[in-house]
């Protein structure tokens, strides 16, 4: 009954959002993976992680911004397979099993984050997990790497002493997060802050430690590192540098003081 349901819907979205050629594309990616084809991202819908915000169920997978293979060497292509097709498209084929035929169907996904802490564990933890990623390949770029520039800029170095200071304490903040979890860069009462979130959460969830917006945020699961670096995750963190896309971490930044 709920699976009838949730086809039912699924295929109204899907027919909404995409042309029918995605719909045979996203069918396709049950065997993606080491099977996979170049393009089936470009079949995707372009989502950012705000435009998503908005979204209820039932959720679809958005398009990396990218290749996989293009992030190489720092984050490999397999990885980026993975973790988008398999990774993230299973936080969201969760959430809709969780969600899709209950009262939750008509909340958008900003309600469930921000209400995490009265969610069922299957809610918080794919919620979170469809947010987080999404906004992780956002911050990302095959053209990124060098500094911020601009206010967020000056304010990094306001706040941590030096753009190489503010990269220590990130990256311990991503070493020091025991088992899976994600480092963050947040706006706090117009401020920034560096913080960690256990499992899938983030800071937008009533159940962080430290409550903001994120402007950069890096996955420290093994399964983000692990083919490429195995137990390196520092070696990892080091690599994520050279990919950051600190024009999209700009706009955050701008965004999170409005
Ligand atoms: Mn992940």
């Amino acid at each position: 009954m709920l699976n009838a349901k949730l086809k039912k819907l699924m295929n109204r979205k899907n027919f909404l959002q995409t042309t029918l050629a995605s719909v045979a594309a996203l069918s396709g990616l049950q065997s993606y993976g080491f099977s996979f084809k170049s393009s089936y991202n470009n079949k995707l819908p372009k989502m950012t992680s705000s435009q998503i915000m908005l979204e209820n169920a039932p959720f679809s997978l958005p398009a990396l911004p990218y290749a996989p293979k293009s992030l190489e060497p720092n984050i490999d292509k397999k990885t980026m397979e993975i973790h988008h097709g398999r990774h993230h498209k299973a936080y969201i084929d969760n959430l809709n099993k969780a969600v899709v035929g209950t009262s939750l169907e008509k909340f958008s996904l900003y309600d469930m984050l921000k209400d995490a802490g009265k969610q069922s564990p299957a809610v918080r933890n794919n919620a979170g997990g469809h947010w987080n990623h999404t906004f992780f390949w956002n911050v990302m770029s095959p053209k990124g790497g060098g500094m911020p520039k601009g206010a967020l800029s000056d304010e990094i170095t306001k706040t941590f002493g030096s753009f190489d200071k503010f990269k220590e304490e990130f990256a311990k903040g991503g070493t020091t997060r025991f088992g899976s979890g994600w480092v963050w860069l947040i706006v706090q009462d117009k401020k920034l802050v560096i913080t960690s979130t256990p499992n899938q959460d983030n800071p937008l969830m009533d159940v962080a430690e430290k409550k903001g917006t994120p402007v950069l945020g890096l996955d420290v699961w093994e399964h983000a590192y692990y083919l490429k670096y195995q137990n390196k995750r520092p070696d990892y963190i080091a690599a994520f540098w050279n990919v950051v896309n600190w024009d999209a971490v700009s706009k955050n930044y701008e965004n999170a003081l409005k």
